[in-house]
């Protein structure tokens, strides 16, 4: 099936032959390697063939089109799936059926289209009749496919813009709406066949008017339409706005799977579902999963129907009534159980799988690594660790750095629940707590959440064009849908708190209520979520932390066992370095003074510095530093004791100085009194520090070269406090860390101040010696480019990416707002360089610094204590740079902890 020009774009799966494998994914996309995979394991998966994503690039760089050689391919590999099936695609007598289904690398639940029944037409109805003896069933299939294809491909494909809720889909579903009233059917499956063949006609006249085409009734038209508009619909709204908040590259292309039909909806022998082979949400290792009789599997996944639980043990609530699979179809769940452990054996992971039971036999659609919350990430991995599935290692990969956060997420308080007014219950899809203020469409989620509002996305149904809103909003309540509704998804995948099939509530998105008996609720009105049981409250109810998880400790101490690079926490507080060390933080990198001076206790010390800056001579200035001094050392002290002999890099006073000259008439006056001048002068005083450009001026180092005392006053603080502290028994190691360098001259200016502060607090305080070090930071380009100078009168560097990547950028950090975002959208730049390292710029100062620094000192101790050290991508880039720490906030060490963990394991 070779090209003539060399080039393969179409792989065959299937019980006689099979082209692909798992580990064919970029090419295949992650369901077309699967489903090869699953042919190799001798699972029932039904013929067909893949059709690659580099067809998918070149399609879209030939203006969209297929190229030449695709047919010939096509019709080989359609060959073998009628060998297969014993079937011929469009013949009259014994018709094959396929689906046309889309296939990422990873995947996009429901972000892209799936045409099914492909090849039902007048000329293929009968025969098909004829061979099930079910009439109603073939016209069942042959509505949805109108529905399906005039939706998929003379829609959207085409790029028809129908205007809101007047899409072909949403007018077909009026007609069949209507059709159910006026016979006051309850259900789809209430129409008879008559029915079913007034609808067909009524739907294609329908499409007629409405598109200007006829429905194509050719089953070799309907394929190739279905293949193209597979391919357009990577290209689609909704998918372009999942691959952006998930960093999918758009250069990946999809791959389309042409697999033969098999029919969940022939009668009531037949089914369809989707399972889990453990629970997603919570990890228990338990088969979960959710099934409809006489369904095709559009119905589960877009939460139409509230389907029944797949074995007895997770029923729930919502579903306690419903029939089991286990129950109504023992051998087929017999078998079924058979595939979990098979798949999980073969995998070593959890899968997600798609299946369908034609008239009594079973046949696998799909099966991927499942979507999990990071409780589940982190409960499977322990459990596959302790069954002995996977070591170590694989169980360290198993969860990705932002579940971590997940993980430490609030929970609702479950104390204050107990009192909290309970307004309805559903499934529990996404766990943790949310709290926010109601709205009704993404549109609005996404607004109010720019406004800085905290927002519950309420939907009717689950739907994935509300990608973006479920993105800005806190958590998500649907009034319908079940566990694997896309939606569902989707919000577990990014570790949302979300809760669906809540459905006592009933949602009015166009009067932008919800109601719930006689309670109704308008946009903006207050509810809390609690996504781990389901439930939903009326008003705030408090959340908490829930960090204490001691699953989460010993899945920690086995990451620490694989990571090589420190990690520190940036702390100002000694309340903060206690939390960083429980955190696991290993010392401190970043300890800013000047953050002594905002928030609780700091109108003393604030009004000293603010005295300080206002004062003109060295007199006025030594004695407001005299006071200052004994916030400082009470400060550090406290620290240094909190961290119990681990490093605390205390930076010297980088003040944006003009942020503290007092704006008030009243502060004005006060510190005019104490100085003893008017409040005239401290104004023009203040007026004098203005600076034109304050990230550049009159800060850090310069501070210290112009005014010594203040650098004295903090070092001194620092021995003084580290004395106190050994002398009384105790272990400290204070760093001290000069900012905002450029030349060595600069760090030579401070360290002879520094040394001669050192000896008079040694011999005052009559002792032998004050372990220190003394560095400076490296984020000024400059600084970079002489490290080697710079590490001659160093013992330590840190880079201060903030201010490295604004400077080296020559971006304001302080102004990007105005313009990143179109930066990032127009795909100037990958990312935001203040969130995430810009490797390629920023990143060849780090690496020269580093080897410079290294040659004049060999074993100079690197870290970085910008923002981005606790960017999981960054942290990598940092061990692959030979850095010997990161340091970061506290909440986000343990994030750091496994980002090191990984990047040693990935070497
Ligand atoms: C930095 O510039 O990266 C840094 C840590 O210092 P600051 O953010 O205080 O300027
Ligand atoms: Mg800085």
């Amino acid at each position: 099936m070779a090209a003539k020009d060399g080039k393969k774009y179409v792989y065959s799966f299937g019980a006689k032959k099979t082209d692909g494998g798992a580990e064919d994914k970029n090419l295949l996309g992650g369901k077309g390697a699967n489903l090869a995979e699953m042919c190799h394991l001798k699972l029932p998966v039904p013929p067909g063939f893949t059709v690659s994503t580099e067809c998918c690039n070149d399609f879209f760089a030939n203006k969209s089109k297929f190229p030449k050689v695709l047919t010939e391919q096509v019709e080989d590999a359609l060959r073998l799936i009628e060998t297969e099936m014993g079937m011929k695609f469009g013949d009259a007598q014994n018709p094959l059926l396929v689906s046309c289904r889309s296939g990422a690398r990873t995947s996009m639940p429901g972000m892209m289209e799936t045409v099914l029944n492909v090849g039902l037409c007048p000329a293929t109805i009968p025969g098909l009749v004829a061979k099930t003896g079910n009439e109603r069933f073939v016209y069942d299939s042959y509505r949805r496919l109108i529905m399906m294809y005039s939706d998929v491909v003379m829609e959207k494909a085409e790029g028809l813009e129908l205007g809101e809720g007047k899409g072909i889909r949403v007018q077909l579903e009026g007609i069949m709406h209507e059709l159910k009233a006026k016979k006051g059917y309850k259900s789809d499956t209430d129409m008879t066949t008559d029915d079913l063949k007034i609808l067909c006609e009524k739907f294609k006249e329908r499409i007629k008017k409405v598109i200007g085409k006829a429905f194509p009734d050719d089953p070799m038209a309907q394929m190739w339409g279905g293949i193209g508009a597979v391919f357009k619909s990577w290209n689609g709204k909704r998918a372009v706005s999942y691959r952006r908040i998930e960093s999918i590259p758009d250069e990946w292309g999809t791959a389309v799977n042409v697999q033969a039909m098999v029919f969940g909806n022939m009668g009531n022998t037949s089914a369809t579902g989707v399972a889990f082979t453990r629970n997603p949400a919570t990890g228990e290792n338990k088969f979960y999963g959710e099934w409809l009789i006489n369904a095709q599997g559009e119905d589960v996944v877009a939460g139409i129907r509230t389907p029944s639980p797949l074995n007895n043990d997770t029923k729930n609530d919502q579903n306690r009534h419903l029939q089991s699979l286990e129950e109504q179809m023992p051998g087929t769940y017999k078998q079924l159980l058979s595939i979990r452990a098979t798949l999980e054996g073969h995998y070593k992971d959890m899968q997600d799988i798609e299946f369908t039971i034609q008239d009594g036999k079973l046949f696998m659609l799909q099966c991927r690594s499942g979507k999990r919350t990071g409780t589940a990430a982190l409960n499977m991995a322990m459990d596959m660790l302790a069954e002995g599935l996977i070591d170590k290692k694989t169980a360290v990969m198993r969860l990705k750095p932002a579940q971590l956060d997940e993980l430490l997420h609030p929970i609702v308080d479950p104390k204050a629940e107990i009192m909290a007014k309970l307004l309805c219950k559903g499934l529990p899809a996404g766990p943790g707590g949310a709290c926010g203020h109601i709205v009704f469409t993404a549109h609005e989620a996404v607004k109010q959440a720019k406004a800085g509002k905290t927002v519950i996305l309420v939907r009717e149904e689950t739907n994935p064009e509300d990608v973006e809103g479920m993105q800005a909003a806190e958590g998500i309540l649907t009034a319908r849908g079940g566990m694997t509704s896309h939606a569902a998804l989707v919000a577990r995948g990014w570790g949302k708190c979300c809760i669906v099939g809540a459905g006592a509530m009933h949602v009015d998105a166009a009067k932008k209520t919800l109601t719930v008996g006689n309670t109704v609720l308008k946009e903006g009105a207050l509810v809390t979520l609690n996504g781990t049981r389901g439930h939903v409250y009326n008003g705030k109810v408090p959340l908490v932390d829930s960090s204490e998880n001691p699953r989460f400790q010993e899945f920690m101490g086995i990451v620490d066992t694989f990571r090589t690079m420190g990690v520190r926490a940036n702390a100002d507080t000694a309340e903060d370095a206690r939390k960083a060390r429980a955190f696991g933080a290993e010392g401190i990198g970043l300890f800013r003074t000047e953050h002594m001076f905002y928030g609780k206790g700091s109108d003393e010390p604030l009004f000293l510095l603010r005295k300080m800056i206002l004062s003109k001579t060295v007199e006025e200035r030594t004695s407001v530093l005299k006071k200052l001094f004994r916030f400082v050392k009470s400060d550090i002290k406290a620290t240094l004791a909190a961290m119990d002999g681990l490093p605390v890099t205390i930076r010297l006073l980088d003040p944006p100085l003009h942020e503290f000259v007092p704006q008030s008439a009243a502060k004005q006056k006060e510190l005019a009194t104490s100085l003893g001048i008017t409040p005239k002068e401290v104004k023009a005083r203040g007026e004098a520090l203005h600076e034109s450009n304050p990230m550049m001026g009159h800060r850090g180092v310069r501070l210290g070269v112009t005014y010594p005392e203040i650098t004295e006053m903090q070092v001194r603080a620092v021995y003084e406090a580290a004395a106190e502290l050994i002398k009384s028994g105790k272990n400290c190691l204070p760093e001290i860390m000069i900012p905002v360098t450029c030349d060595m001259n600069e760090l030579k200016h401070q360290k002879a101040l520094i040394k001669a502060v050192y000896d008079d607090v040694v011999l005052r305080k009559k002792i032998d010696a004050i372990p220190h070090l003394i560095g400076t930071m490296i984020e000024i380009p400059r600084a970079a480019l002489l490290a080697d100078q710079m590490a001659k009168e160093a013992d330590f560097f840190s880079f201060g990416t903030n201010d490295l990547t604004q400077m080296t950028f020559g971006f304001s950090r302080d102004d990007i707002g105005g313009f990143m975002n179109d930066y990032i959208e127009q795909k100037i730049i990958p990312a935001d360089p203040f969130q995430t390292i810009d490797q390629e710029g920023v990143g060849q100062l780090i690496k020269f610094a580093v080897e410079r620094g290294r040659q004049t000192k060999k074993g100079l101790k690197v870290g970085i204590c910008g923002e981005q050290g606790g960017d999981p991508e960054s942290v990598r880039f940092c061990f692959k740079s030979g850095l010997n720490y990161v340091s970061c906030s506290p909440f986000r060490v343990p994030i750091a902890r496994l980002s090191a963990a990984q990047a040693a394991i990935k070497g």
